[in-house]
């Protein structure tokens, strides 16, 4: 793909771009994949589009515009969110359900990758709107998703009682079976896995203990009073809070769309989820200074969590992280031009691929769960997602030692297949976890054979 070919005026800002230039990085670290089947892994499979009406509550007949990408079924069925946000673009879809593919290929989960989204902004509907555009969009997806080929879960703007909506629309119209299995993230009490909602803030807690273990930051091997500051505060941004807070950091910034608070000396995200009920909005709580996004993102801390979305640390921005670890709750927080600015300044970034994969790992377990008519106690539930970020994140480090350590080889085996290009550099963690993604989904293509 050209940057011709690009929606919208910014190429380096489209996420399906820049999710295609993350394989592009990746493949240059992997001389025997075949450039046709790398071609093949980058595109999506489909993308659908679906045009429908709902009556509003306020009287009116609004049309509405969804879509469902699904990327990858080579290593199982499809499987990603749905997001509900009046940015939602057929690009950001495909990049979505990409990165979906090679996230459960670095948690090894046997899913494909997959996502939808509705152009809506949930603000201005009402809560029965919401429930008619889901049942609408599901019932126009008709038999594009089902328990095994293409499985939902919550993204920005959805939760649980959305998908037992989802999953309640689907089985209206396939009655006379278990079809619990076909959407995940549900309420506990229709299927839903204990653990599930805390999962990705829960996964990125393990992802970042490991990765501070292993020394990946210089002068630390725990959380222990380690300052945090966290954009977004809500499915996963909110948890985060809570979750590193119980682990010993200290959260000195949050945000939402609306803007940010800081407390230098540290918040108590219990009072800033009681106040975020109580007023909509972090904003304005007591003892704490009211500040923009921009500053959150430029706070004096040692981990800046992203959990809103996609493109919040870019080129123009990158410059005014103070953090030493930036760990990517959100999915695409972070561009290329970025990325490259926090290699320059000894910044690591520990991947969305692999920093949020808790979600779609918990997600997992839901649907084997289902499959089995089982219900595995949170305890169960939270050591097997310990056990598993704590393999992935292994395997993402010693990926990059191996690739950094055995550079010259690779560049061998280039020269050999005749690439004229320059030299290779070191890599950072995400090409790491791209590499080992590639490497997993290729694997298995190539075993099952390119049909026919
Ligand atoms: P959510 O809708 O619950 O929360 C999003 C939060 O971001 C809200 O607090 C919103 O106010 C805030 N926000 C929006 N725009 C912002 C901006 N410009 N600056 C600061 N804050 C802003 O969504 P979520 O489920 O928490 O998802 C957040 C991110 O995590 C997304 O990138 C999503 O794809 C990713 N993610 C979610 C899951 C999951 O299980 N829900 C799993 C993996 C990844």
């Amino acid at each position: 793909m050209t940057a011709a070919t690009v929606e919208g005026q910014n190429a380096n800002l489209n996420p399906f771009f820049i999710a295609q230039r993350q394989c592009d990085a990746a493949a240059r670290y992997l001389p025997q994949l075949d450039p046709g089947l790398l071609e093949f892994l980058k595109r999506p499979d489909k993308l659908i589009t679906v045009e429908f009406p709902i009556a509003t509550t306020s009287g009116e007949v609004r049309n509405f515009v969804g879509y469902r990408c699904l990327h990858s079924r080579i290593r199982g069925p499809g499987k990603g969110g749905i997001r509900y946000h009046p940015d939602v673009t057929p690009d950001e879809v495909r990049a979505l359900a990409s990165w979906m593919t090679w996230k459960c290929a670095v948690v090894n989960v046997p899913f494909g990758g997959a996502k939808g989204g509705v152009v809506c902004d949930p603000k201005s509907l009402s809560s029965e709107d919401l429930k008619h555009i889901t049942r609408r969009f599901i019932a126009e997806l008709d038999n594009n998703i089902g328990p095994y080929t293409d499985i939902p879960a919550p993204d920005v703007n959805t939760n649980a009682q959305i998908m037992a909506l989802v999953y309640d629309t689907y089985h209206m119209m396939h009655p006379g079976q278990n079809n619990l299995g076909v959407v995940t993230g549900k309420p506990v009490h229709i299927g839903g896995s204990l653990g599930r909602r805390e999962a990705t803030s829960r996964g990125g807690l393990f992802a970042t203990l490991r990765a501070l273990e292993r020394s990946t930051v210089g002068g630390t091997g725990d959380l222990t009073g380690l300052r945090v500051a966290i954009q977004g505060f809500g499915n996963v941004g909110g948890l985060a809070a809570t979750l590193f807070h119980e682990a010993g950091a200290r959260i000195v910034a949050v945000s939402d769309s609306r803007g940010g608070i800081a407390r230098p000396d540290g918040l108590d995200p219990a009072a800033v989820h009681a106040h975020k009920i109580d007023t909509g909005s972090v904003l304005g709580l007591g003892g704490c200074t009211d500040i923009t996004n921009e500053d959150v993102l430029a706070t004096e801390c040692d981990i800046l969590i992203p959990a809103a979305l996609e493109n919040q640390l870019r080129g123009d921005n990158a410059s005014v992280v103070k953090a030493t670890m930036v760990v990517e709750l959100a999915n695409g927080p972070t561009t290329p031009e970025a990325d490259a600015i926090f290699v320059d300044r000894g910044i690591v970034v520990l991947p969305d691929i692999l920093a949020n994969a808790g979600g779609v790992t918990v997600s997992y377990y839901e649907w084997v769960q289902n499959n089995k008519n089982e219900q595995w106690t949170e305890a169960e539930v939270n050591a097997k997602l310990q056990d598993a970020m704590g393999r992935a994140t292994d395997c993402v480090l010693d990926k990059q030692r191996a690739v950094n350590d055995g550079l010259d080889a690779i560049q061998a085996a280039r020269v050999e297949r005749g690439v004229p290009e320059a030299p290779l550099g070191p890599i950072d963690l995400r090409t790491a976890a791209f590499i080992v993604a590639i490497e997993r989904v290729a694997h298995v293509a190539l075993d099952r054979g390119i049909w026919p």
